[in-house]
């Protein structure tokens, strides 16, 4: 009897000690005015027009809720890495664009904090946006200045973070303005739908799981490897990784991209993935070339007898055979990284071939998510973009969450 007491008490302390953390969902915006930080990071060409509006897309849902809501948003975001006040990352280019997008008018103020944003905020009706001026045009926001947080924190009555893209950093409009909204502050819908996928594949996946880690080196995957190995059942390594695994294991690899001194790592690698119960799937043939050049020479060979003189540059037609069973017998499916030097055309077919498995064990019902920098763009490339189940639009932050570690940007919005 005492036990079971004890037991509940225990338990009801964990309830209340776990706070469900707020999505714009859990708002009524009706005559309030949202602060949100969405990440309109956006290329633009030389005569400073928008090339890629996905960041934008992307943030719309969140407006629009905003707006339906019978509430005003003020954006903010940054643009480039500029250093002061440079004319050519200023958001006002963007402005246009971002209109076309939402479908509202967006009003614009040239500072993003002080006189000129406050008012500009005063004046803002139900229904009406205003983008604020680039945060990085002051060094306070990179430095995540506490002082400038608070400015920030005076234009808007709700903190939403839709910012995906910047959450891996603990900058003043990503991270320090959420503590000036203790009980006001949330997730919007990209940074929630984000989460979620990520949960998805880390934390309740459905079995078998199978990552496949790709592009260059060992060394720049080597956390997001250790980290997974608890979570998945199959392991696919392809791209310029796979020749460092083959030589430390005796393999010949000729002039193959590899980094000799971790060699002994990619060996612990295949250890503790045995301990583990993990299915290690290495590629057996590759696409050997006789250059570094999309008009090299190029024959199909087996992955450890490459002769000197040539290298692998992508992935050979079993080895593709081999991805795809596995990848179709899966249920969850994370991709991070290209089978070979896609952006040569001759060298694209791997990452294309795989493309289309995922896509396919997609239709089939299975989750797939596409994570983590020159994946992301080898699928819009060719076209696999809506045959997944999610695109994460983070690269860095996409990758620390990979890595296991908890996001500043995510951890502010829950304290
Ligand atoms: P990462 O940023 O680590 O995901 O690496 C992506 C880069 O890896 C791309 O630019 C690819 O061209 C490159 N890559 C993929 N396979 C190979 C390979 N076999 N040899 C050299 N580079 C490769």
């Amino acid at each position: 009897m005492v036990t079971h007491v004890l037991n509940f008490i225990i338990k009801l302390k964990q309830l209340l000690k776990f706070k469900r953390v707020k999505t714009i969902n859990d708002f009524n915006f009706e005559n309030k005015k949202a602060l949100i930080r969405v990440d309109f990071n956006v290329p633009l060409d030389e005569n400073y027009k928008v090339t890629d509006d996905t960041r934008i897309q992307a943030a719309k849902p969140t407006i629009i809720k905003v707006l339906e809501d019978g509430g005003s948003a003020v954006l903010m975001s940054h643009l480039g890495r500029p250093k002061g006040i440079q004319e050519e990352f200023s958001l006002h280019h963007i402005v246009d664009e971002v209109a076309d997008v939402i479908g509202v008018q967006v009003k614009f103020a040239a500072n993003c904090v002080g006189q000129e944003a406050e008012e500009a905020v005063a004046q803002l009706n139900p229904g009406e946006v205003l983008l604020l001026e680039n945060l990085r045009f002051h060094k306070e926001e990179t430095a995540g200045d506490a002082g400038f947080a608070e400015e920030l924190s005076k234009l808007g009555d709700i903190y939403v973070n839709d910012a995906f893209g910047t959450a891996h950093r603990a900058h003043a409009s990503t991270t320090i303005v959420a503590q000036f909204f203790p009980a006001n502050k949330c997730f919007g819908n990209l940074l929630a739908k984000e989460i979620d996928s990520i949960d998805k594949v880390l934390k309740s996946g459905e079995k078998p799981i199978t990552a496949v880690l790709g592009g260059s080196k060992v060394s720049s995957k080597i956390t997001i490897i250790e980290n997974i190995l608890d979570k998945v059942d199959n392991l696919i390594i392809g791209g310029g990784m796979t020749y460092t695994f083959i030589k430390a294991q005796g393999g010949q690899i000729g002039d193959s991209i590899c980094e000799d001194d971790k060699q002994e790592l990619a060996l612990n690698i295949l250890k503790q993935a045995e301990e583990k119960g993990v299915q290690i799937h290495l590629p057996v043939d590759v696409i050997g070339a006789d250059a570094f050049d999309n008009g090299a020479n190029t024959k199909a060979m087996s992955v450890d007898a490459i002769p000197d003189g040539w290298q692998g540059l992508d992935a050979g037609p079993e080895t593709l055979k081999n991805f795809h069973q596995v990848i179709l017998d899966s249920k969850t499916i994370l991709w991070n990284g290209p089978l070979g030097v896609f952006e040569m055309e001759n060298f694209a077919n791997g990452t294309i071939a795989l493309g289309h498995s995922i896509a396919e064990a997609t239709q089939n019902g299975a989750f797939s998510l596409v994570g983590g920098g020159d994946s992301v763009a080898a699928v819009k490339q060719f076209g696999f973009g809506d045959k997944v189940s999610y695109v994460s639009t983070g690269g860095g932050a996409m990758l620390e969450s990979l890595e296991g570690k908890t996001l500043p940007g995510i951890a502010a919005i829950g304290n």
